[in-house]
């Protein structure tokens, strides 16, 4: 097994995940199977219980962990699937250890961090790399691991300490580090300053990590200079000094790591084969040149609740881009604070309602994501009220549906105060309803998480013909609450089907309204399982509605 670890220093959010996702690429290109691990240092079990907010949205897998986003990308690069064990936490491996202990594992020892904790989380982490996680069911041959945060937080020590252990596990030839820095540029003649990556380097190497190879960020290419200079400074051959330069695309990262030797770096230290044919990198390249090369727009307006962190939606941006990419036209998304369409702010800020209504009604499509909480609740139901009447297309997903299914019963149906009882826990009308199953002690870990299966329950129609007529789908779940059973009867026969159906034929899975161009919702999440070359379906739909094209 190789190891390539990925550390950072500087800054968070130096695109940490992007380059550990570019190396796996390069491995897998190389013909190596590729998997990956992040660390993520937090004292939390997992993402679920984080804001998506402060933290970015929660990546569900397969097996229903709920995981950080880097997770997300490293799926959508290396087209793999994961488990809840590709995400170490602080909190997953202090759990482990303690339980161990309760057991009487270590009996008469002291537990300790050092080498209880660090060997718990060496041993984890040879445990999960040999698991293997595309569809030939064979162990793989690499692991790219992602310590988060930045090397030197109190958090990440133990992690840090593990890590400097494991090369001597596996053996020097077989593990490579990769450090992440940021190179600023500076004064009126844009100096690259070097004293930041300076520093980190010398705290790793403090800390027992030599870097094999630095990847510097920087807005513009490092120059020669820079790069002898950081050579010279940080012990690191100028050839193993990487310019991760800001490109149009995050596609031609790759590419760009490619082109600067990465490849031949990680084969020499790791010792592997470079394969000749590199039809992989060839299909990059031709994917992030189409990215460029697309003019035509197509807008689609996301209502949701926003605190200006993009990241809160990752998958879903990424689902609408991987459509884009195949209907062949550029993506422009308008986000629009549902609040801003509520009828209150007619009131007290109507240039904000008339923008936000501007902005909705000049959309190609409309799209309301998953969410949580009342705030914003009425305005998105507006949105959905609007796209089925005015026959725009409509995608809701998770709460989505759950919203069209409100906005449906009230406006069609007529069932006045039609709610779901996550907004009004004693509304007389429930048409959402928290399913029976759920904890209502415990947050953690408890909703409907992960890839179940969904019968298609009507022959013909345009969701299942986006799915390519499958007889089911698998797609992941995060929800606690659910359409009503009881008024389903009622719903279809007014004209919105619940197409699919879980296993039991009971639980709402997909919906579509009749006599509309594109009117769906799904109670699962698929923006989870878009690739870049294979978007997912739903997203398809809502893009080639939104151009005009017949689905
Ligand atoms: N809040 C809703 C539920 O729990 C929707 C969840 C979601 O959109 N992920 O069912």
């Amino acid at each position: 097994m190789k190891y390539v670890v990925v550390t950072g220093g500087v800054l968070s959010g130096l695109g940490k995940g992007v380059t550990a996702s570019s190396i796996g690429v390069l491995l897998k290109s190389a013909g190596l199977r590729v998997t990956a691990i992040k660390i993520d240092p937090y004292v939390n079990s997992d993402a679920g219980t984080m804001s998506p907010f402060e933290h970015g949205e929660v990546f569900v897998l397969d097996d229903g962990g709920e995981a950080d986003l880097d997770l997300g990308n490293y799926e959508r690069f290396l087209d793999i699937s994961l488990s809840k064990d590709n995400n170490i936490t602080t909190g997953k491996v202090y759990s482990s250890v303690i339980e161990k202990e309760r057991r009487g594992d270590y009996l008469g020892k002291t537990v300790q961090v050092v080498p209880h904790i660090t060997d718990e989380i060496q041993n984890w982490i040879e445990r999960v790399a040999c698991v293997s996680s595309d569809s030939s069911s064979l162990p793989p041959d690499a692991c790219v691991i992602e310590l988060g945060g930045t090397v030197g937080d109190i958090e990440s020590a133990p992690f840090v300490e593990s890590l400097r252990q494991f090369q001597f596990r596996v053996g020097r030839e077989n593990i490579c580090f990769v450090h992440v820095s940021l190179v600023p540029v500076m004064g009126p003649v844009g100096e690259q300053k070097t004293k930041p990556t300076q520093h980190t380097v010398k705290e790793l190497r403090g800390l027992g990590i030599i870097p094999d190879i630095l990847v510097c960020r920087s807005e513009v290419p490092l120059i020669d200079e820079t790069r002898e200079k950081l050579s010279a400074f940080c012990h690191v051959s100028p050839e193993a000094v990487i310019s991760a330069h800001d490109v149009v695309n995050i596609y031609h990262v790759p590419i760009m790591m490619d082109k600067q030797g990465v490849s031949k770096l990680l084969s020499n230290k790791l010792n592997f084969k470079l394969k000749k044919d590199r039809k992989l990198l060839d299909d990059w390249e031709i994917m992030a040149n189409h990215v460029n090369s697309l003019e035509e727009i197509v807008t689609i307006a996301m209502v949701g609740k926003y605190t200006g962190l993009s990241d809160s939606y990752l998958s879903v941006i990424k689902a609408l881009q991987h459509s884009s990419y195949s209907v062949g036209r550029k993506l422009i998304i308008d986000w629009i604070e549902s609040n801003n369409l509520e009828d209150e702010v007619k009131v007290s800020n109507p240039e904000l309602y008339e923008d936000s209504w501007r902005m909705l009604k000049e959309a190609d499509g409309i799209l309301v994501p998953g969410g949580f909480g009342s705030r914003g609740i009425e305005g998105k139901i507006k949105a959905a009220k609007y796209a089925r009447e005015n026959k725009v297309p409509y995608l809701g997903v998770c709460l989505g549906l759950q919203i069209a299914t409100i906005e449906f019963c009230r406006n069609v149906l007529g069932i006045e105060n039609a709610n779901s009882a996550e907004f009004a826990e004693d509304t007389e009308n429930p048409v959402i309803i928290f399913m029976p199953e759920i904890s209502k002690t415990h947050m953690g870990g408890t909703m409907r998480l992960g890839t179940k299966s969904t019968p298609f329950l009507v022959d013909d129609c345009k969701i299942r013909r986006l799915y390519g007529n499958k007889s089911h789908v698998d797609e992941r779940h995060r929800h606690r609450y659910e359409v009503n059973p009881e008024l389903i009867e009622k719903i279809e026969s007014a004209g919105l089907v619940f197409v699919g159906k879980d296993e039991t034929g009971q639980r709402c899975e997909i919906m579509e309204l009749k006599n509309h161009p594109y009117y769906v919702g799904t109670q699962y999440h698929p923006e989870f399982k878009s690739r870049p070359n294979r978007p997912s379906p739903p997203f398809l739909g809502l893009l080639k509605a939104a151009c005009g094209i017949e689905i």
